[in-house]
């Protein structure tokens, strides 16, 4: 265990005063040499209260700006043994839905950003036997930093990634982390060597493939629910330097569903390095912030939506490439387009920097930002579908459920299974091939439009949910956002649900760690 330094011991006795005192109901001092990084400040507690999801809030007693692991040793050892035990999260970037990085009535560890900046990424540096290169990045850290570090300091980046990069390494690690990028390389949680994890018993362990590996695999997709990732070794790669980014239309699900699965199959270099897709429903999706290359004035689209045929798939790919095989890239694409059955014509192709495709989703943040279209409610719904039921899913819920209006983007593309490590605590469908179903909504306060409300968003949420339960679909939430422990252990289901019981008691066994996730509560 990393030894105790005397700001740590100054923050330690400060939280022994504030716990003491907040058990007996008073109110708070502050020592001015502590309330740097234990805040009871309303701009601390509300800012954390709330999340992207903005559906729901939950204020915290104080929260910790930490220096190091350090700081978060002497919270979380404080913490488990005051009475009752205090709940702790670790809260990345905050861009949970349903709340997952709170803590009501506890302590919420600020991981990223704050006061002070820390950048904590050291060199890549290859690894003597096996030859693999990465980078050692602080918990908190965003993926736009790492990526910008990167590339600065070695012209390598990671290789597997989010549709948007302003989330935490912590937050993503802790769920799954996927894009279009994850059929083959899996996620970002299959793309990580090593962390630095401090345990709900307030210890600091180092754990790998080799070393600890049970904390190392089931902090993984762990929900937050074991430790707090204080530093993750993540694998890199060279980075290429442009992107052909390419998006092809299909009326016939069939079609386009066998051609993603088709994709994803395919290996070495003559493969696309990124394969995802979206349905789009109605007009007013054209258009949104995930799909703004398309052209208003496109023939295509437009004769289809007017022949009733109002769904239209897209499917979007890219390639990588860089000034060395630039001769080669367009007939590469070429070959690759050849084999698949889109419609004719509805080829749109664009070209741009790597960087400037991974942080593609930024873009239309700030635009919606403009708007005022961003802080609004995102009641999300993030499904995992068996690839032998898409089919169904396609009829029941993008055919029926909907309507023809969603309020938002709705993400589609196929995973394999054999990507992801069965010993991580993310949960699939058991199946070699699943999709993403991503429902990305959000409700517009006051537009007038009842399709666009809150309640009604969140009301087709629950319809799907239950189309799926009823029709044997075999869904698996990511993200996952459930009411009760017996939802959880079918979340899990059997023999995985036991064993992240029995990891909880080993590693965080007064249950402080996490609440907000409504899985386990302290002393549960
Ligand atoms: P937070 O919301 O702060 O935390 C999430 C959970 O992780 C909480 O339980 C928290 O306690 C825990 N946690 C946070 N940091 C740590 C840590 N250091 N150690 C241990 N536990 C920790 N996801 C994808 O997979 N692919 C996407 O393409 C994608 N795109 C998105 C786009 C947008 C605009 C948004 C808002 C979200 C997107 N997400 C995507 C979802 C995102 O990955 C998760 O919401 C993730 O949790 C967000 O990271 P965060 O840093 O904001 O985490």
């Amino acid at each position: 265990m990393a030894s105790i330094s005397h700001n740590a011991l100054l923050l330690l006795l400060f939280i022994h005063r504030l716990i003491s005192i907040s058990t007996v109901g008073l109110t708070l001092p502050l020592s001015p040499s502590a309330s740097d990084r234990l805040s009871r400040l309303t701009s601390d507690t509300h800012s954390t209260a709330i999340d992207f999801g903005a559906t729901t809030s939950s204020f915290p007693l104080a929260v910790l700006h930490p220096e190091s692991a350090t700081d978060i040793i002497a919270l979380i050892s404080k913490a488990r043994f005051s009475s009752p035990p205090l709940p702790v999260s670790a809260r990345g970037h905050g861009h949970s839905i349903n709340g997952q990085a709170g803590a009501r009535g506890g302590l919420v560890v600020a991981m990223s950003g704050g006061r002070r900046r820390r950048i904590r990424i050291a060199r890549p540096r290859p690894e003597n036997s096996a030859g693999r290169q990465w980078v050692d990045v602080w918990g908190g850290e965003l993926w736009i930093d790492v990526l910008n570090w990167t590339l600065a300091n070695s012209g390598l980046a990671p290789r597997s990634w989010t549709d948007y990069l302003y989330l935490s390494v912590g937050g993503t690690l802790s769920n799954a982390g996927i894009s279009g990028q994850a059929f083959h390389y899996g996620p970002q949680t299959s793309n990580v060597y090593e962390l630095d994890v401090v345990t709900g018993k307030g210890e600091l362990v180092t754990c790998s493939e080799k070393k600890n590996s049970e904390l190392f695999y089931a902090v993984l997709g762990g929900l937050g629910q074991f430790g707090i990732i204080t530093r993750a070794r993540i694998a890199l790669e060279r980075a290429p330097q442009r992107v052909r980014w390419i998006r092809v239309l299909y009326s016939d699900f069939g079609s386009f569903t066998r051609d993603q699965e088709h994709l994803i199959s395919l290996y070495g270099r003559q493969r696309f390095d990124y394969v995802e897709g979206f349905v789009i429903v109605d007009e007013g999706l054209i258009n949104n912030w995930r799909t703004s290359f398309f052209s208003t004035s496109n023939p295509v689209k437009i004769s289809m939506i007017g022949k009733g045929n109002h769904i239209l798939y897209c499917l979007e790919l890219a390639k990588n490439y860089d000034q060395t095989n630039v001769e080669v890239i367009d007939e590469e694409v070429e070959t690759l387009l050849r084999e698949l059955n889109f419609i004719p014509a509805s080829v749109f192709t664009t070209d741009l920097s790597y960087v400037d495709f991974l942080d593609r989703v930024h873009k239309a943040e700030l635009k919606l930002r403009d708007k005022g279209l961003w802080d609004v409610p995102h009641p999300w719904l993030n499904l995992f579908v068996p690839a032998s039921k898409i089919n169904d899913f396609d009829r029941g819920v993008f055919r029926g459920i909907l309507g023809n209006k969603t309020g938002g983007p709705i993400l589609i593309y196929p995973i394999k299974k054999q990507r992801l490590d069965e010993r991580s605590s993310v949960v699939t469908p058991d199946e070699d091939i699943f999709y993403l179903v991503a429902f990305l909504r959000s409700a517009v306060p006051g537009s007038g439009d009842q399709t666009q409300s809150l309640a009604y968003l969140i009301d087709q949420n629950r319809q799907i949910l239950e189309y799926c339960e009823s029709a044997g679909i075999g869904a698996k939430q990511y993200l996952p956002n459930h009411s009760s422990r017996a939802k959880w252990e079918d979340h899990f289901g059997p023999g995985r649900w036991e064993r992240f019981f029995h990891q909880k008691a080993e590693f965080d066994p007064n249950c402080i760690l996490g609440i907000g996730q409504g899985i386990f509560h302290p002393d549960s």
